[in-house]
């Protein structure tokens, strides 16, 4: 279905993530809580797309995202360890979020599972450790197009758009509109510009999407920005881990545009954006997505107490808005 500001909550699996098995086990335990609204890399969505319907969902009753990095984009990003320098502290394994880290038996060496890194950095930050290292890529960007070559429906896409050059978001994102019709939406954070330089591209890339759907005659598709705090920055339950994407969005919304948060999103979120947004700024309440910290909410527990943590963020964060005068006649189940 397409978003229109149906679901305030959005769950994020990883763009890194390609690891369907655990990706499906979240997102259909997030499903069952009540939430409606997935992102992920497009290379799982069809597998998540089926395993939702399975579940009992028609295809119309969720809201695909497919996200896909512009290179250089931290969620691109994959972490390597040499293993030449690497002391075998474990530290790094202790360390990541999503269990990506593994001692390979064979070799007694420490090693990373691309299909579950997600570019945290978590690993690395804890010691700083030399023996880490990330490679870039913007593969997702083809996997998308090939979904849409191969009719696969999609809802959003939605651009990384962290790096300082802003020609290449401009190329990259004209790039998608040559094949995707829909919701578009482009996260970003407040440290890559001064926030004029950030407004300033965003409302050309706006303006793009609106030629766009002219173009093709589509006066259905939104243009969202998707305000980024501290990306997948482990998930913990501390104001300043939100602060930083609120705050963003507090000085996006005077500029109309359709917001999300993400980076850092924790439990306190929708009580910060309530204290911090105006009435003023009531038509454009954001959407909340959560990404490191659903996943870890629910981790390792058994599946009843998780489904009720679940449950809990879940219409914590449906029920937030003091300010909202959306439809409220709209059902999101
Ligand atoms: S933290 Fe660094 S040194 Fe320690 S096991 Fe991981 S890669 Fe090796
Ligand atoms: S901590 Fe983050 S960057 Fe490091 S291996 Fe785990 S997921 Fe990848």
């Amino acid at each position: 279905m397409p978003l229109n500001n149906k679901t305030k909550f959005k769950l994020i699996l990883g763009l890194g993530n390609k690891d369907i098995k655990s990706a499906l086990e979240v997102a259909l335990l997030y499903a069952k809580a009540g939430v409606r609204f997935f992102d992920a890399s497009p290379e799982i969505l069809p597998e998540l797309s089926k395993g939702l319907i399975k579940l009992g969902f028609n295809r119309d009753d969720f809201t695909l995202c497919a996200s896909a990095p512009i290179l250089g984009d931290i969620h691109g990003r994959k972490a390597f360890i040499s293993e030449s320098i690497c002391s075998g502290c474990s530290l790094c394994m202790k360390n990541c979020p999503e269990d990506a880290v593994y001692k390979n038996k064979k070799s007694g060496k420490y090693e990373i599972d691309s299909k579950k890194c997600i570019g945290c950095s978590a690993c690395k930050k804890i010691t700083n450790c030399y023996a880490i290292s990330f490679e870039y890529s913007n593969g997702e960007i083809n996997s998308l197009k090939k979904l849409i070559d191969e009719g696969f429906k999609i809802d959003m896409a939605e651009l990384h758009a962290s790096i300082s050059d802003k020609k290449q978001i401009i190329k990259d994102f004209k790039d998608i509109l040559t094949f995707f019709r829909g919701d578009i939406s482009v996260c970003i954070n407040r440290r890559q510009f001064p926030l004029d330089d950030t407004v300033k591209l965003l409302k050309e890339l706006k303006r793009l999407h609106s030629v766009s759907n002219t173009q093709n005659s589509d006066n259905s598709s939104e243009f969202y920005v998707q305000a980024d705090g501290a990306s997948m920055n482990g998930g913990d339950s501390s104001d300043d881990s939100t602060l930083e994407c609120v705050l963003f969005a507090k000085e996006l919304a005077p500029y109309g545009f359709n917001l999300i948060v993400s980076g850092g999103t924790n439990n306190n979120t929708p009580k910060i954006l309530n204290d911090i947004m105006s009435e003023d700024d009531e038509y454009n309440m954001p959407v909340i997505a959560y990404g490191t910290y659903a996943r870890k909410l629910i981790s390792g527990l058994p599946p009843k107490e998780a489904l009720i943590k679940a449950k809990v963020l879940f219409e914590e964060t449906e029920n937030y808005d003091r300010y909202d005068r959306r439809d409220s006649t709209v059902s999101i189940g």
